[in-house]
């Protein structure tokens, strides 16, 4: 399979990258896992504007879910269109939130088919999806992605929990947040710092990590990678809006 980083902004857009969204391919399949603030101009940019056969939001914080929003009139109003309903696995709350945000009264159910997000294991077109509650706020879960013996694991955002240990168990590329800085009191339950995604990749003994959703401007992309290197010896790199990894 094939991930392609569309957004990796944690929190809000920053000055180099949108928010979080990231297309995983396989077998001419194109799953969307988030769809985070600005990602839609990266979807046109390095993929196309309806790569997406399906989307999957890990939960409903703007900085994952609003281009979904903007999508909308993308899917229901293109001079070919319109197009045919969209899948989307999300919580339960997306068609309300979604609804809401695009604010004309109505629903957005003629551009999405929405299904529910509970823990489990299912298919999404050539995909076996794994999800999970994580450590985060409000209803959120982490993604395990598997295809012809590879995986990935995409810890959406959490703080340290058993449920993404699980997930990352073994997997071939761990695409971890690591939103706050380590040495400085972080609020709890919210979020991972740099050493604490480290410490998931080396116990869950994952091939690869990919940090993510760094906020570039309360942080330091610097000071992140050297305290998740202190924590992991695997090969570990910060994602880039654009980048590519076959997995
Ligand atoms: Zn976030
Ligand atoms: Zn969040």
């Amino acid at each position: 399979m094939r991930l392609t980083v569309l957004g990796c902004a944690g929190s809000f857009p920053g000055p180099e990258s949108p928010c979080s969204a990231y297309l995983v391919e396989a077998d001419g399949f194109r799953l969307l896992v988030d769809f985070g603030s600005g990602s839609l101009s990266s979807l046109q940019r390095y993929v196309g504007l309806h790569a997406p056969d399906a989307i999957l939001l890990t939960h409903l914080h703007c900085d994952h879910i609003l281009d979904a929003v903007t999508y909308v009139v993308v899917r229901r109003y293109a001079p070919e269109g319109p197009y045919p309903a969209l899948p989307v696995y999300a919580p339960a709350g997306a068609p309300d939130r979604l609804s809401a945000a695009y604010g004309d009264d109505g629903t957005v159910d003629d551009v999405y088919q929405f299904y529910a997000l509970q823990p489990g294991t299912f298919p999404i077109g050539p995909f076996t999806v794994t999800v999970d509650r994580v450590n985060h706020p409000v209803e959120t879960y982490g993604v395990r992605l598997e295809h012809d013996g590879r995986s990935l694991c995409y810890s959406s955002d959490t703080a340290p929990c058993d449920a993404l240990l699980r997930l990352a168990q073994n997997a071939d590329v761990f695409l971890c947040e690591a939103s706050y800085l380590d040495g400085v009191d972080n609020p709890p339950d919210l979020h991972l710092t740099g050493r604490e995604a480290g410490e998931m990749a080396t116990k869950a003994a994952v091939g690869r990590l990919l940090l993510t959703h760094l906020v570039a401007a309360w942080g330091s992309e610097a000071h992140t990678l050297e305290s998740a290197a202190g924590a992991y010896s695997g090969p570990l790199e910060v994602v880039r809006a654009g980048a590519s990894y076959d997995i």
